[in-house]
């Protein structure tokens, strides 16, 4: 669905992807993770026509999207960050005009509109202006916007920032609801336990570089499935162990205090960069 080769992007000195090479399968559930400045907005801006690249190659569903890049954008479905709601609007008129932009006929994104509608559980909110919404309702109505033109691929940028976690909660199963009607996610995140919950692939970037990719549990495993931290003179420690049983003997000969947890995919972050992830 996506691939991207020797992508590569600067902006005056800095270089914000250096050679990226990046595969997303169709119906792939696929995270993007590392810290700050590490490329990921970038990466998410080239691929929706917002910026360009200096050099390199990028696919989407096989079109290039340097040559034919509306014939690209068509199958994407863009979640961004921050609210991009039009608050004078009403939650209809937003997906009316949504449906208008991508050049749908009238009656198919009125049908389009109120489908999604109903699948975000907000067909009751047609008549309210954006503006009045609560902030996991606006979220729920920005995917049913990125949605209404039937994309194959769905971009969601950091979506549960700032709300809290019964909301948090309700906004992963509508992703995962989503994936498994056949679009593929493509989502960036802070939140460790997001990525770790939905995500099929986990790919971690630093420095403009994929440093690594794979099922979240296998990249987990890497370290171990247990971590030990331990609080001493020298401050914190973390060590690895694939027992539990061989983490608590551990514990046993530390001279100050410790204790065991299930290894994480910020660990896995931390050990390949030297950085944490959020
Ligand atoms: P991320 O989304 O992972 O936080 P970004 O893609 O936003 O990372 O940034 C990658 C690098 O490119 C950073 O060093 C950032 O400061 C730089 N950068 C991003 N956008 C711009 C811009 N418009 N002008 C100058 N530098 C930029």
């Amino acid at each position: 669905m996506i691939r991207l080769k020797a992508l590569t992007k600067s902006y005056g000195d800095v270089t914000a992807l250096d050679r990226l090479d990046l595969e997303v399968r169709p119906g792939e559930l696929f995270a993007f993770l590392g810290p700050n400045g590490a490329g990921k907005s970038t990466t998410i801006r080239i691929l929706n026509g917002i910026t360009r690249l200096d050099s390199g190659e990028a696919f989407i569903g096989g079109v290039d999207i340097t040559r034919e890049p509306l014939r690209a954008k068509r199958l994407c479905g863009m979640v961004a960050q921050h609210n991009s709601l039009d608050g004078e609007l009403t939650v209809a008129e937003n997906l009316e005009i949504h449906g208008r932009l991508f050049g749908m006929g009238r009656k198919e994104r009125k049908e389009s509109a109120e489908e999604h509608l109903r699948y975000v559980e907000m067909e009751d909110r047609s008549g309210a202006l954006a503006k009045t919404l609560s902030g996991g309702l606006r979220r729920r109505l920005m995917i049913a916007r990125a949605l209404v033109h039937r994309p194959r691929l769905l971009f969601l940028d950091e979506p549960t920032v700032g709300l809290d976690p019964a909301i948090r909660k309700r906004i992963w199963s509508l992703i995962k609801s989503i994936n498994k009607e056949g679009v593929t996610v493509f989502l960036t995140t802070h939140y460790i336990e997001e990525a770790e919950f939905l995500a099929d692939r986990v790919a971690f970037m630093n420095k403009g570089r994929l440093v690594e990719s794979g099922a979240p549990q296998d990249v987990m495993d890497g370290l171990g499935r247990w971590a030990v931290d331990s609080f001493g003179d020298g401050g914190m420690a973390t060590r690895f162990f694939a027992k539990r049983s061989d983490a608590a003997d551990y514990i046993l000969t530390l001279e100050g205090s410790g204790s065991v947890r299930r290894v994480n995919l910020e660990d896995a972050f931390l050990s390949l960069t030297g950085r944490r992830v959020s």
